[in-house]
């Protein structure tokens, strides 16, 4: 018989442009058809089929509470029912602006918008106003949204300049972008030797987590402070995912780096569509209405989404926060790594904190070309077969399993036996 996802996605199919509203949701690098979550709680999703799952995408990063946390619906119900979104400011938006501030000090001023992409697109032009220069330099693999400027790859041999990653994105708008390689300093030196003082930025995710998770090499974030302050350049930290995730601080707590622009989202909404860019007084400082870059947004700052971000960032701020985010993530990779060891696989986990990749078919990932050569294949098998076993992973090879504080000691467990049953049958073959 066949699965109400499957005839969802088949009717999805006719109306979204194939059956989704955003591309890794189509499960193209796995094979299959995508479920359709009906309802989620806590640690696990249900299907459409009402079939439960225990839950590692977490809606890619928000869901660091656990699915519909109580807290979070009460605030949002509360709200909504003094209205919905105004166009005016409301108390609720000061507040969660000083709690922001209070997080993460780099962040002196801050303004909210609605998506991750929104808030590295405004920080850019913000940073090309400041520095009165054009060119923007990011990292192969890493992923700061869809506008066009940071849909780009790097082009052959490192001091090139970019080409579009996506169609529809015009050679002009690549061209100021510049492609330097991940946790390679001298990738970095070499593009500053040739167009130092035609770079505006220099933006980066300080943990990757869009090309699977890879950790900075030691000092690779304090480089980059050094490289972009000699030049009078910005260094701006995308830490959609690794803002209140990492630390209540993000990435630059933990690395005790201080960047010029901060980009938050994914968490920060609590699970609604909000995200924020902020940093130095001085800089912000340019945004309309004060100064001459112009930024705006109908539902930015909208009512419910900060009374849920507010919660979130309260109940996250509580003491142990992130000693118990860290106690789960080390029980979940140690036991898939004992599980590597006893099967003899050849596999590696990166893990900080509460997200991890498990790559397959390499022995380390510490760049975007090791992490290229994982083996895709395996991934699918492994995705399947997980699945069959109640267990929802991200649908494709390059991307952080989030850990949430809903997930138990049970789940985590569950998860590991899982994959070790996996990889006891794949040996007998
Ligand atoms: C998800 C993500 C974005 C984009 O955020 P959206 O809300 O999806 O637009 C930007 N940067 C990083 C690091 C992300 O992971």
């Amino acid at each position: 018989m066949k699965s109400q996802s499957k005839k969802f996605f088949t009717r999805a199919e006719k109306k979204i442009p194939g059956g989704v509203n955003s591309p890794v949701r189509a499960w193209k690098s796995v094979g299959g058809s995508p479920l359709f979550i009906s309802r989620a709680k806590g640690s696990h999703v249900f299907d459409a089929d009402n079939k439960e799952y225990i839950d590692y995408v977490g809606s890619w990063g928000p869901m660091i509470l656990g699915h519909a946390n109580a807290n979070i619906l009460r605030e949002i119900h509360r709200s909504a029912a003094n209205g919905t979104s105004f166009g005016a400011p409301t108390l609720g938006e000061v507040e969660l602006a000083e709690l922001v501030s209070q997080c993460v000090p780099s962040i002196e001023k801050l303004r909210l918008v609605s998506s991750g992409t929104e808030a590295t697109m405004s920080a850019i032009r913000l940073a090309r106003a400041f520095t009165h220069r054009s060119k923007l330099m990011k990292f192969d693999g890493c992923y700061h949204g869809h506008s066009d400027g940071l849909l780009v790859k790097a082009g052959s041999g490192v001091a090139t300049l970019s080409l579009p990653d996506s169609a529809g994105v015009p050679a002009s708008v690549a061209r100021e972008t510049l492609t330097a390689r991940y946790n390679d300093l001298p990738s970095v030196q070499k593009l500053f030797d040739r167009y130092d003082k035609q770079i505006a930025a220099v933006i980066v995710e300080p943990v990757c987590g869009n090309m699977g998770v890879i950790p900075p090499d030691q000092n690779f974030l304090a480089g980059l402070r050094k490289i972009t302050a000699r030049s009078g350049a910005l260094l701006i930290f995308d830490e959609v995912i690794t803002g209140f995730r990492l630390a209540l601080g993000g990435a630059q707590e933990r690395y005790k780096v201080k960047p010029d622009l901060t980009c938050l989202g994914k968490i920060l909404g609590g699970g609604l569509p909000l995200a924020a860019f902020g940093g130095r007084r001085r800089i912000m400082d340019l945004l309309a209405p004060l100064g001459p870059v112009y930024q705006a947004g109908t539902l930015s700052g909208n009512p419910l989404a900060v009374a849920a971000g507010a919660a979130m960032v309260r109940q996250l701020a509580r003491h142990g926060t992130y000693e118990a985010l860290e106690a789960k993530g080390r029980r979940l990779a140690d036991g898939l790594n004992s599980v590597i060891r006893k099967h003899a696989m050849r596999a590696t986990i990166n893990r900080v904190g509460s997200i991890l990749t498990l790559f397959f078919g390499v022995d380390s990932v510490a760049s975007v070309d090791d992490a290229r050569r994982c083996d895709r294949q395996q991934f699918a098998n492994f995705f399947h077969a997980m699945l069959k076993r109640g267990i929802y992973l991200p649908p494709a090879p390059f991307e952080a399993w989030f850990i949430s504080l809903a997930h138990s000691n049970a789940d985590l467990d569950r998860t590991i036996s899982a994959f070790d049953d996996w990889a006891g049958r794949s040996e007998r073959g």
